[in-house]
């Protein structure tokens, strides 16, 4: 399997071992309320483009710690776009 990026630093949010790990948790009912509780809190307004924003980026990935155990300072709302952008699925 290709990776989407050959970035390391990318290729960690992105690569094969992120995905196993995090997969559970982003499909679990508490990552989504806890998500929809943080666009609530910013208004639904990406950050990016000022858009509709429909995801919450996490700017960092502490080992160990659940998806739902970041402060709001960690997580930034985004549209689905530029969701992609940064993770460098799509070129900006
Ligand atoms: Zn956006």
């Amino acid at each position: 399997m290709r990776h989407m990026t050959s970035d390391p630093i990318q290729l960690g949010f992105t690569g094969r071992g992120f995905f196993q790990s995090y997969k559970w948790q982003y499909h679990s009912m508490k990552w989504r309320r806890f998500s929809l509780a943080f666009l609530h809190r910013r208004r639904f307004i990406c950050q990016d483009c000022g858009r509709r924003a429909s995801q919450t980026h996490h700017e960092r990935y502490i080992p160990g710690r659940l998806l739902w155990e970041y402060e709001d300072r960690d997580l930034t709302p985004l549209c689905d776009s530029c969701h992609k952008v940064r993770h460098g699925i799509l070129v900006a």
